[in-house]
């Protein structure tokens, strides 16, 4: 971290601003002074220094923080892929694109165990549906809740398909117990309490990329649950809101590769939010396993025209098998390169 101070400064205001800063934190404070202003270099564990406080200080000129405001998330403390494996084998990073798939909501039980069949035998290794479902209008079908929770259980029963579904609020905790993967959805991405709440327990975390959050904060909403000890994080670029009006959210493929390269948590990508547009889902799949994501999450849907929540997105089982085949050929090419 580089501190500028304002011009002029007395010695001993410089020297107890060293004297804090290095009583207060694990770092080393080199000095450069100028003929007018004085340059501070604080070198070491600079990750737990609040650059707000730093800049509050009536002496301060500017800070630039040189250093990443993660740590557990950074590829350069930890230069191997995390890899998330299920106790069923079902695997998310290090190489191969997983597969999730199911629809946005669970509606019935024959419609939950159907798609997740169809789904398992397209080769996708877990099933995804919401239970808790966080709608725009709260006049909207909010979801079967714990009920759909119950559904999922039996879907995966009849499948051995590992759950992944939504959270939305830590009250819901005790109902998710059957339940292998968290999601966090884009509008709790930077809920805080929900976040390290998430961090105490030792299931892995689906944490989507909010609406409008870049990719530093995402970053930092995986911190927060690491921080807290669970450090079984993926990842999930679902599109953010751009000024484009034809597709739902625009998909920023580059935040694949660029969080590659930041952080060594497993990535995966949402077409359907990204899109909201059943035809589009297939080409955006196939970027996404061209640029390398370690996985992909589908809304599946059996009858999309009468689906509950996002059927425009949705795409039909026969359209899934054959994406399905497309990305696996694309992602295996991609690995021969
Ligand atoms: C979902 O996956 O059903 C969902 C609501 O996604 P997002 O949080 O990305 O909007
Ligand atoms: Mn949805």
């Amino acid at each position: 971290m580089i501190i500028v101070l304002k011009p002029n400064q007395k010695q001993e205001v410089i020297d107890q601003f060293v004297q804090k800063l290095t009583s207060r934190y694990d770092v080393k404070v080199n000095t450069w002074v100028g003929t007018q202003s004085t340059v501070l270099g604080l070198i070491g564990d600079t990750v737990s220094i609040d650059s707000e406080y730093i800049e509050a200080q009536d002496f301060v000129e500017s800070v630039k923080r040189v250093q990443e405001p993660y740590k557990k998330a950074n590829r350069k403390f930890h230069p191997e892929d995390t890899v998330i494996t299920l106790p069923g084998g079902q695997r998310i990073g290090g190489g191969g694109l997983a597969l999730i798939a199911g629809p946005c909501s669970v509606e019935s039980e024959e419609q939950i165990c159907f798609v997740a069949e169809k789904v398992k035998e397209s080769g996708a290794s877990f099933l995804r549906g919401g239970a808790f479902k966080p709608r725009t209008s709260p006049y909207s079908f909010q979801g079967m809740q714990g009920e759909g929770l119950r559904l999922l259980s039996e879907a995966k029963r009849r499948t051995g398909l590992p759950i992944v579904t939504e959270i939305m609020s830590i009250d819901h905790l005790p109902l998710f117990e059957d339940v292998d993967v968290v999601q966090v959805g884009a509008r709790n991405m930077q809920n805080f309490e929900l976040l390290k709440e998430l961090g105490k327990i030792r299931k892995p975390i689906l944490l989507k990329r909010g609406l409008a959050n870049t990719i530093e904060e995402l970053l930092m909403s995986a911190e927060y649950i690491m921080a807290g000890g669970n450090e079984q994080v993926i990842l999930c670029e679902r599109g953010i809101r751009t000024y484009e009006t034809i597709t739902r959210n625009t998909l920023d493929i580059s935040a694949v590769p660029v969080l590659k390269r930041l952080t060594h948590l497993p990535v995966v990508v949402d077409p359907s939010h990204a899109s909201g547009l059943n035809w589009l889902i297939e080409p955006l799949a196939l970027a996404a396993a061209a640029v390398s994501a370690d996985g992909l999450i589908i809304e599946v849907h059996n009858d999309p025209s009468h689906a509950l929540c996002d059927g425009a997105q949705s795409i039909t089982p026969a359209q899934f098998d054959v994406l399905a085949g497309k990305v696996r050929a694309v992602s295996s090419l991609v690995q021969t390169l």
